[in-house]
């Protein structure tokens, strides 16, 4: 292909708001332009890169017995109203009319699409389980799109759902999901970890991340040089707390003016930090919307934090707020820096963290504004209605295999979860079993962020000179160069080795364009194929060069001998064989 026919508007300068190496490469090697924040147009190269990610996940999926097919993007509300999700989503949701006022939305996400095409096509539980898949356009309305594409409004999902009539149909679908997540990934060649999540407000148990460790990631991998790896919500460590054994000691209330943080209030008593308590005070809204909120205590030593997804978790609520100012006041009588445990009534619950089991003579908010309690001591002083792992662990603790926790950031790459009958059930799914019973669906959801993909491997794989593609899903395989375009020899050469290596089934870009060898060179740098071949002064005799854009390596070779050189290098994951 000849790069003076291509789209390829490369800049010398990145755009001012991009603020990571992913876009700034991306926008200046001519793969992206933005249309407006968070909506990005795929220029040629970017839209060979995702062909390419979208065959490997294609190619896979056959593998794994998923068929490909298309959903609208555009969605009635109605759907979604029947599900909960048209109020519960939030603000992520694009609403809109069409000419006769009927309410719609631009999808997000498909579980309620396919759950009502589901239901609708079949009867009984011999077609299951099935998986579908579709890729295509979501639209969110996030709120801080950026990055790039890393997080756009409108973004390219894979995104597939399992639906079988029994559990075992259910865990045989998601396992070979899991595979083909993994597959993927190794064939786009990026660093990864699959990590155990939450299921947040999917409505499900069980769910993986893949995550692309990065240091723009916005999430918190938890990971040990073993095989756990979870994400900071989910995390759990080994408790290793012992039994404090002072004598306990009367309680005293102290005045503490000014302490409204535990370290502040640790200071003024003299005490560290962890003999002192947190005390969190939070409204759990109950899964039954009729029902009224509940205030929560959560306890935990001074540093530590609350891992709120575990309390939510263990209460079973639909959400789960701090408490503001006044319902503080309302139920505890004083406001958030002076709140503890001690004389709190029957209608807050209270929980605590284990490690608060084991304190002695702890010290705590009174309830008084300006004071706290020292001497604190569970069942003589205050009572807990349940300890738990309330707790975000932190690094250096023992993570359940054992082992010392590490974090890092990642990229949320993919997402799979185990979802159940929660939309089934919304949506009145059911088929009828072996027994002649009628059953809901038990569904799965598989999902992964391709337009994503492309800023964590350029996030993980670029330099200073600009992107580095693995050879797998690079828009080409080859940068064929003549240094002088002037020099008739060159261009004969050039054009000769292309045709070659297009011959041999290899993806050629042939820059024919009448630029400064500098400007060619740099050009290619930026653009970043796995390959670059130099036709220069030595072209006279048959002799070309080849360099490696992730090494630098350059290799000088035999006009005859290039494809089979080329060939190798790609074959053998661009690193040259000893001869
Ligand atoms: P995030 O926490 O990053 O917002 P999510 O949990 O909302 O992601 P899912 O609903 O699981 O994401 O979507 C599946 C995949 O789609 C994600 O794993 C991610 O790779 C990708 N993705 C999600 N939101 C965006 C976005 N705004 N732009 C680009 N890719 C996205
Ligand atoms: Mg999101």
């Amino acid at each position: 292909m000849k790069q003076s026919l291509i789209l390829i508007p490369t800049k010398k300068e990145a755009p001012s708001d991009a603020e990571v190496l992913s876009h700034q490469m991306m926008a200046r090697a001519g793969y992206i332009y933005q249309v407006a924040a968070g909506v990005w147009a795929y220029l040629p190269l970017a839209y060979r890169v995702i062909r390419k990610i979208e065959n490997i996940i294609r190619d896979e999926m056959d593998k794994a017995g998923a068929t490909e097919m298309m959903m609208p993007g555009i969605l009635p509300a109605d759907l979604w109203k029947e599900s909960g999700r048209y109020e519960s989503y939030g603000a992520n949701l694009f609403k809109l009319k069409d000419r006769r006022d009927r309410d719609f939305i631009l999808g997000p996400t498909h579980e309620e699409t396919f759950t009502v095409l589901l239901r609708d096509s079949l009867k009984s539980y011999k077609k299951l389980p099935l998986v579908v898949y579709q890729l295509q356009d979501k639209y969110r309305d996030e709120d801080r799109p950026r990055f790039g594409v890393l997080r756009g409004k409108e973004f390219e999902m894979f995104d597939a759902y399992s639906f079988s009539a029994d559990q075992a149909g259910l865990d045989a679908a998601y396992d070979k999901q899991a595979v083909a997540f993994r597959n993927i990934f190794d064939r786009i060649g990026l660093d990864y970890k699959v990590i155990l999540a939450d299921s947040g407000t999917m409505g499900g148990k069980n769910s993986q991340e893949f995550s692309a460790p990065a240091a723009i990631g916005e999430d918190t991998i938890v990971y040990t040089d073993g095989d756990y790896a979870a994400n900071l919500e989910k995390a759990t460590s080994k408790f290793t707390g012992q039994q404090q054994h002072a004598e306990p000691a009367e309680l005293k209330k102290e005045a503490t003016p000014g302490a409204h943080t535990v370290d502040e209030a640790a200071e003024s008593l003299g005490l560290p930090s962890d003999q002192v308590l947190k005390a969190m005070f939070f409204m759990a809204a109950p899964k039954d919307e009729e029902a009224p909120k509940q205030p929560v205590m959560v306890l935990m030593r001074g540093n530590d934090e609350v891992n709120e997804t575990k309390v939510q978790n263990f209460l079973d609520c639909q959400a789960l707020d701090l408490a503001t100012e006044e319902e503080a006041e309302q139920y505890l009588g004083a406001h958030p820096g002076s709140l503890g445990p001690v004389g709190v009534g029957e209608e807050v619950k209270i929980l605590a963290d284990d490690y608060v089991k084991v304190l002695v003579n702890m010290a705590c908010g009174a309830n008084d504004d300006g004071h706290h309690y020292v001497n604190a001591n569970c069942d003589r002083d205050f009572r807990v209605d349940a300890f738990g792992d309330f707790r975000q662990v932190k690094e250096g603790e023992l993570a359940p295999d054992g082992l010392p926790i590490k974090f890092t950031k990642g990229i949320e790459i993919g997402h799979i979860f185990k979802l159940g009958t929660h939309y089934s059930k919304q949506l009145g799914a059911q088929v009828l079993d072996e027994n002649g019973r009628l059953v809901d669906m038990i569904m799965g959801s598989y999902g992964i962020g391709v337009t994503r993909l492309l800023s964590a491997v350029a996030e993980q794989q670029a330099d200073e000179n600009g992107l580095v593609w693995p050879d797998s899903i690079a828009p080409f395989d080859v940068h064929v160069i003549p240094v002088n375009a002037k020099n008739a020899d060159q261009m004969k050469v050039a054009s000769a080795v292309t045709t070659a290596l297009e011959e041999a089934g290899l993806e050629v870009l042939l820059d024919d364009r009448k630029e400064r060898a500098g400007v060619k060179f740099a050009d290619s740098d930026l653009i970043g194929l796995p390959l670059r071949v130099t036709v220069g002064k030595k072209a006279s005799e048959g002799i070309v060069e080849v360099k490696i854009r992730k090494t630098g390596e350059t290799i000088e070779v035999k006009e005859a001998e290039l494809v089979n050189t080329v060939q190798i290098l790609l074959k053998n994951n661009l690193q040259p064989t000893a001869e």
